[in-house]
């Protein structure tokens, strides 16, 4: 008998992940049943597998030319899958020559002792046998358009929107009302360096406005979508406000504006004319940037006497109050009366907890923490100190961090102006009510101060002002056209934050600023570059590769039944083409790979067999559970 040299070598690599495997599967006593399963090699295992040394074990055995296959048992595939094969590629190696075996969460987080290390055994066998059955494949590729949307012109739109035009990439901005600069319009100057939020916003849209590469579509919200990475359709309705008034700068004629930048306080900067007609537009587009924001959190009646009492407002209300202007010698004024003393709420609408917070009508919490609220309210009380020093400030917080660089001083000068601190229990939160007794102030506000052992304090307060959180804009329209993956918190939900940042599970679509997790006015702008960057490195190159784990049909089994187009989970994705054969006109599938989702539900449908999806064959499938089915027999 001759030696087939062909024969697949496979190497099985087991993780012991810390101990997160290792201290529930017996992973010496799986390496060496693994060794004696046919086929294989090599099999060897590692504390961590996906380290670097761990992956120089993979690279030397397939250099060395000892396997000619890899199956990692180890996490989920979802986190290192692309890390493994890169090794292959390295080899030289087809890169889907590889199986994985997900042994954690699949095995050590769910079950224990000798039970755990049988099921690794099975999961392993199956990989292998499908590994020995793998073929080489070829990505797929596809031209791109050298064109990106960016929906949402708030910073972190337009950030994203320069970056990509600057490399050379056209830009369609989307924004749904008729200003540019999102929520960063309604503040006066940024923390901690105290530059002018206008001023910024105006520079970034007259930077756009003048860019030959970015058309601007305002009023305009999206409606329809289609297509994949490189190749999206977006439909984009454009729809002018009812009443113009207000649209405009004091002073100004709006219908006079013509392609003028025009800042409008406290909501924008207008670009050029606001259509008047309502339409349709169609955008092809290679890549998508989500720019969508965020709103405030708003309290319910009765939060903190938020809607009860006309002294009880935001932190956003105090903001756009104090860039009016409201001083009158070292006193702040609001609506004609005199803030002699003022209290700021931490917290509110962040970090909620169940069965202490009230869920509300909305049914849901914000058990996150915001970020920028510890700092916007130490801005804000700080510049009170400044302007009106007759106005006293107490900050009542539960926990307080300025995080990020120089936003310390803030805490710091804040203390040196005599605001006063004082720190709560969430379970214990201050009360602010009338008070009862003749009071030279509307308000009183009582609080353990858990600082002072939990004495408990009543602050005579001319105004209460609630530190809101950031929630995510209301976008279910988008998220349903989409098919957005959206997290627990309710904000768009990245791939993964270290392996993937900005990027969502499809192809060709990237998250910038808010809508992906609270972020101060800096870290928008990184996100938005970060994503901004991923879209142009995805465009640069005129096409795209895509894993090549699509549908194919074997026209020679094909009937031509289309029963597998009925079964389709995605439109467009396979259809019935004529060709004749043999003199008479017959009915074939046909797939378009770069639409396919390579979900096999045609596979199950298909009463000749005749379509596959490749790299998870019915053969390779049957073979997979065959080794489990026989596992325990070896
Ligand atoms: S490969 Fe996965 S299982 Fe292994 S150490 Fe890395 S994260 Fe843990
Ligand atoms: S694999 Fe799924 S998406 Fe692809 S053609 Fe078959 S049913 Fe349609």
């Amino acid at each position: 008998m001759c030696e087939r040299k062909d024969l697949p070598r496979v190497g099985v690599y087991i993780c012991h992940c810390g101990g997160n495997i290792s201290d529930h599967v017996d992973v010496e006593a799986l390496r060496v049943r693994v060794k004696s399963l046919p086929g294989v090699t090599i099999a060897r295992d590692h504390s961590f597998m996906c380290s670097d040394p761990g992956q120089e074990l993979i690279l030397k055995d397939l250099q060395e030319g000892k396997i000619d296959r890899v199956v990692i048992a180890s996490c989920s595939p979802s986190l290192h899958e692309a890390t493994f094969r890169s090794v292959l590629v390295q080899a030289g190696v087809n890169p889907y020559l590889y199986e994985h075996a997900n042994i954690r969460e699949q095995v050590s987080w769910v079950h224990h002792g000798e039970a755990a290390t049988r099921k690794a055994f099975s999961l392993i066998a199956a990989a292998t046998e499908k590994a020995r059955l793998l073929e080489p494949l070829e990505p797929i590729r596809i031209e791109a358009t050298a064109h990106a949307t960016v929906i949402g012109g708030g910073v972190a739109g337009m950030r994203a929107a320069l970056d990509l035009a600057n490399q050379g990439i056209a830009v369609a901005l989307i924004e749904k009302t008729p200003f540019l600069g999102g929520r960063v319009a309604s503040l006066d100057h940024l923390a901690p360096a105290g530059e002018s939020a206008p001023d910024l916003i105006l520079r970034l849209a007259r930077s756009i406005a003048s860019h030959p590469l970015i058309s601007v579509y305002t009023c305009a919200r999206v409606i329809g979508f289609d297509g994949y990475v490189g190749n999206f359709s977006l439909t984009v309705e454009i729809t002018p406000p009812a009443d113009l008034a207000g649209y405009c700068a004091p002073g100004k004629d709006l219908n006079k504006l013509s392609e003028c930048v025009t800042s409008v306080p406290s909501k924008g900067v207008l670009i050029g004319k606001i259509s008047r007609e309502h339409s349709l537009e169609k955008i092809k587009t290679g890549a998508i940037i989500l720019a969508t924001g965020f709103k405030p959190y708003t309290p319910y009646k009765g939060e903190y006497g938020y809607g009860e009492f006309p002294e009880v407002i935001t932190l956003p209300q105090l903001i756009e109050i104090l860039r009016n202007g409201c001083g009158c010698g070292s006193t702040l004024f609001l609506s004609g009366r005199p803030i002699r003393s003022m209290v700021i709420i931490h917290c509110v609408g962040s970090r909620q907890i169940p069965g202490v917070h009230d869920e509300g009508e909305r049914g849901y919490l914000n058990e996150y923490c915001s970020r920028v609220c510890c700092s916007a309210s130490l801005n804000a009380a700080l510049r009170i100190r400044e302007r009106y020093p007759g106005t006293k400030v107490f900050e009542l917080y539960r926990d307080i961090r300025t995080y990020g660089r120089w936003q310390e001083d803030l805490y710091r000068n804040a203390s040196h102006n005599k605001v006063v601190f004082i720190r709560f229990e969430p379970e214990d939160p201050p009360v602010v009510e009338r008070p009862s007794d003749v009071s030279p102030m509307p308000l009183v506000v009582r609080v353990k101060d858990t600082l002072t052992f939990g004495e408990e304090v009543s602050i005579p307060a001319d105004l209460v002002v609630l530190a809101v959180g950031m929630e995510p804009n209301d976008i279910n329209d988008l998220i349903n056209l989409m098919k957005l993956p959206v997290g627990s918190d309710r904000f768009l939900l990245e791939v993964h934050p270290k392996l993937r940042p900005v990027e969502l599970r499809t192809e060709g679509i990237f998250l910038a600023g808010t809508c992906q997790a609270p972020m101060d006015v800096g870290e928008s702008c990184n996100a938005a570059s970060a994503a901004a960057s991923k879209a142009a490195i995805l465009l640069g190159k005129g096409y795209v590769e895509l894993d090549p784990f699509v549908a194919e049909v074997d026209p020679e089994k094909c009937e031509g039944t289309g029963a597998c187009v009925e079964a389709c989970l995605r439109k467009g994705a396979i259809e019935l083409v004529e060709e004749e054969r043999d003199g008479r006109i017959v009915r074939k599938a046909r797939v378009i790979p770069a639409l396919c989702l390579g979900c096999g539900a045609c596979v199950a449908v298909c009463p000749t067999g005749a379509i596959q999806v490749r790299g998870a064959t019915l053969y390779q499938y049957e073979a997979m559970v065959d080794a489990i089915v026989s596992s325990d027999a070896v």
